[in-house]
């Protein structure tokens, strides 16, 4: 989607700190992180959450999950623990409307969720 702001960082229209990609899923550094890991991992594909990404392509929400925690266990925050977050609509703040999970982690992140 030419306006979505995902898809022109996954096209390298708009530049991005990529920390791991693979054939289907881009991950790259949040522009403003929340703790000292944050990392958004996107599918390649335009989905607009996750609940879109499930229904339309369950594998691709697999690879998805596979491929946050690879990401976490690259940053070494793993064994330590993390956070997944999928901001999903309006109520949980979702900005950027291409399905993306936030890794959080490399301090403790407290017990909200
Ligand atoms: P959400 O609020 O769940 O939709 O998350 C969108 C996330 O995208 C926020 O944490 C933003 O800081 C992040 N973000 C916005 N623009 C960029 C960008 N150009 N590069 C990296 N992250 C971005």
């Amino acid at each position: 989607m030419a306006d979505c702001l995902f898809c022109r960082i996954v096209a390298g229209e708009i530049p991005a700190t990529v920390v791991r990609e693979s054939p289907r899923i881009l991950a790259f550094r949040d522009i403003a992180p929340q703790a000292p890991t944050h990392v958004l991992v996107v599918p390649r594909d335009h989905h607009a959450n996750i609940a879109g990404l499930v229904a339309d392509d369950p594998a691709l929400a697999i690879e998805l999950l596979q491929e946050a925690h690879a990401v976490a266990a690259a940053e070494r925050v793993a064994d330590a623990g993390y956070r997944l977050v999928f901001n999903t609509g309006d109520d949980a703040g979702q900005t950027v409307h291409h399905v993306h999970a936030h890794v959080l982690g490399g301090q403790p992140l407290g017990h909200l969720a």
